[in-house]
């Protein structure tokens, strides 16, 4: 089925919720829908022409996600943007993607040379003006599952972001594989705690909820207290690894709280192995992993019934072909992009010739068949003319006592190209000096692997899903001497 195939069998209810704010609204599927129909007049009434991107760059809201919505019933491309994204980066966005209109919040310099239309997080602005100003009946564009129906641009971690072309195929055929895999049904109400302007709270939470009938509990943000207040009202929660690490660090996380939850899934960064475990401990629940990126939608997932492996990703979903190539994970399948934006040679340079995505990711398949991801081709260390993954080392600093949590990287050196260089955080109270860490290192590895240096710092950079950024480390490390 199609988007709009889904959104038909939706409509049939009219009672049937879709969203529950935490600010009390709510919106029916069919409320929901005529807003999207709504969005999609304005844009149009405001010069959006089919395949047309629509740049959005505002707080999260129903109306952020209707938006989304309203690029499918439009024909249009929706291109959301982190909302971190400063005036400078958002100009190269805009030249890049030359969107046709650019929705941002009011009262903000806004950019010149572009039809600009406001959306704040209370569903006010002039972009909702004008949508007032519509009725509710719109015709779709026949709805094409090659058709264009979003850019987003990856987070760019190494290098400059690249638009990644998702077509309504991609995206509807993601959405339905998860729903059954995971076995949502109308009766889920899901805990939606995640930004939308990136594929995991965009796409994997809304559509897969969208495509079964469910509910979503829309949290603003993701605040501890809040989602265990909310969550004896839930069924399901996706988050990214930190939601769960902070949600360990609260008290009231028991079996009882969570007796009402069926599903915890978790993605878009490694789930560490012992987080996965004191979860269990804690509550039962045993957190399904998952794996996917901008350019795939979702590639991998542990099982709903059978086995959760701590520290591996699962299996291809159906449909979905995963293999791994001289330690390079490879995908190809419908939730497999289209390409670059306006970049052919990157696209061309990404695929093999037999069709198959190259992910930049490294891993193995373990003996049962699980994927395991051992890091990114562009944060192996080559020092001496030796290979390090970063993940081994990694790990075995994790395990010492005192250690909350390591990155390791490669600096520029004269001498061995690269210098192995670990930057660590130790737990509070902890007096481990560098000098310990690298004598136990040296007990369990072999020399070329150990360490030249080790920085300890109080926390490492992360983006908003919770990835470390080894890109702001090698960039604060790499030119001047700690
Ligand atoms: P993004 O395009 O921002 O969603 O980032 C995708 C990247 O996140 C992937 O290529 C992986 O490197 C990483 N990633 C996503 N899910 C997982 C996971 N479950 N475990 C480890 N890394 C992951």
């Amino acid at each position: 089925m199609t988007l709009l195939e889904i959104a038909q069998a939706r409509l049939r209810d009219p009672e049937s919720v879709f969203i529950e704010c935490d600010d009390g609204r709510s919106f029916t599927y069919v409320q929901f829908w005529n807003l999207a129909g709504q969005l999609a007049q304005a844009l149009v009434r405001q010069g959006a022409k089919r395949g047309d991107r629509i740049a959005v760059q505002v707080e999260k809201s129903v109306e952020a996600i209707a938006l989304f919505y309203a690029c499918v019933r439009g024909g249009l491309v929706f291109l959301p943007l982190n909302t971190a994204y400063t005036a400078n980066e958002i100009s190269y966005f805009l030249s890049d993607a030359e969107p046709s209109i650019f929705i941002m919040p009011p009262g903000k310099p806004q950019p010149s040379g572009i039809k600009v239309l406001t959306l704040d997080e209370f569903g006010g602005g002039t972009l909702i003006d004008y949508a007032l100003q519509t009725s509710s009946g719109f015709d779709d564009v026949a709805d094409d599952a090659e058709r264009m129906a979003a850019i987003l641009y990856t987070s760019g971690t190494t290098g400059k972001s690249k638009g990644a072309m998702l077509s309504v195929g991609n995206l509807s055929s993601n959405a339905q594989a998860l729903a059954k895999l995971w076995q949502f049904t109308a009766q889920d109400k899901l805990i939606h705690a995640l930004p939308v302007y990136h594929t995991h709270g965009l796409f994997v939470a809304t559509n897969t909820v969208f495509a079964s009938g469910g509910r979503l509990l829309f949290r603003r943000k993701f605040d501890v207290e809040d989602v265990m207040q909310v969550m004896p009202q839930a069924t399901a929660l996706m988050g990214v690894p930190t939601f769960y690490t902070r949600l360990l660090q609260h008290r009231g996380l028991t079996r009882d709280a969570t007796k009402h939850m069926r599903l915890f899934v978790s993605g878009s960064a490694p789930l560490l192995a012992e987080t996965h475990k004191a979860f269990y401990d804690r509550t039962g629940h045993a957190v399904l992993e998952r794996y996917g990126m901008t350019e795939t939608n979702m590639n991998t997932s542990n099982p709903y019934d059978g086995e959760r492996r701590a520290g591996t990703v699962g299996m291809a979903l159906p449909g979905t072909d995963v293999r791994v190539r001289e330690g390079g994970i490879e995908v190809k399948g419908p939730n497999v992009f289209k390409g670059y934006w306006r970049n052919p040679e990157k696209t061309k340079a990404e695929f093999t010739d037999d069709g198959y995505f190259m992910t930049g990711d490294l891993g193995h398949f373990d003996e049962k068949g699980y994927l395991v991801i051992s890091g990114r081709a562009k944060d192996l260390i080559i020092t001496g003319g030796f290979n390090v993954y970063p993940k081994e080392i990694e790990e075995l600093i994790d395990a010492m006592p005192g250690v909350l949590e390591s990155a390791v990287i490669g600096l520029p050196d004269s001498d061995f190209g690269e210098a192995v260089t670990a930057v660590v955080v130790l737990k509070t109270g902890a007096a481990l000096a560098s000098s310990d860490i690298i004598q136990l290192l040296k007990l369990n590895l072999a020399s070329y692997k150990c360490p030249k240096r080790i920085i300890i710092v109080d926390e490492l950079p992360r983006n908003a899903m919770g990835k470390v950024q080894k890109n702001v480390l090698r960039q604060t490390y790499g030119v001047r001497p700690v």
